[in-house]
């Protein structure tokens, strides 16, 4: 089992990373609803979600979310699922549908390498921000 602080620290860097990544002058798009908010206030969506250790770290899995999308309509998983496909094809969602049920124990070895990685990407779009 990894350690909790791990899974905190690589779901804090992948969220920058997601929202870093999808944003244009500071401003990024809901993937579910389209709205526009400042990176600080977008979050980290997940298709599938975060509980399942295989996919909580996919960037495959990842969106920008608002507030509303993903805490108060819980993902808003019709919708998610309706623009992952207009984007990025029907294969794509059964890929991550079939990849749900693959059991993954992360270490904390693997763990420390996702975070390095995401944190120099970061620490790039930072710059070029
Ligand atoms: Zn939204």
């Amino acid at each position: 089992m990894p350690s909790p602080n791990k899974v905190k620290e690589a779901d804090n860097i992948l969220s920058r990373f997601i929202r870093l990544f999808y944003s244009k002058d500071g401003y990024v798009s809901c993937f579910t609803c389209g709205k526009a908010y400042r990176i600080s206030e977008m979050q980290n969506g997940h298709f599938i979600p975060r509980g399942n250790m295989t996919l909580r770290f996919s960037i495959m899995n990842c969106f920008p979310q608002c507030k509303e999308c993903n805490e108060y309509k819980d993902g808003n998983e019709a919708k998610y699922r309706e623009a992952l496909t207009e984007k990025f094809g029907i294969a794509h969602v059964e890929y991550l549908d079939k990849k749900k049920n693959v059991i993954k124990h992360w270490t904390d070895f693997e763990l420390d390498e996702l975070i390095q990685k995401l944190k120099t990407k970061v620490k790039t779009m930072e710059k070029t921000q």
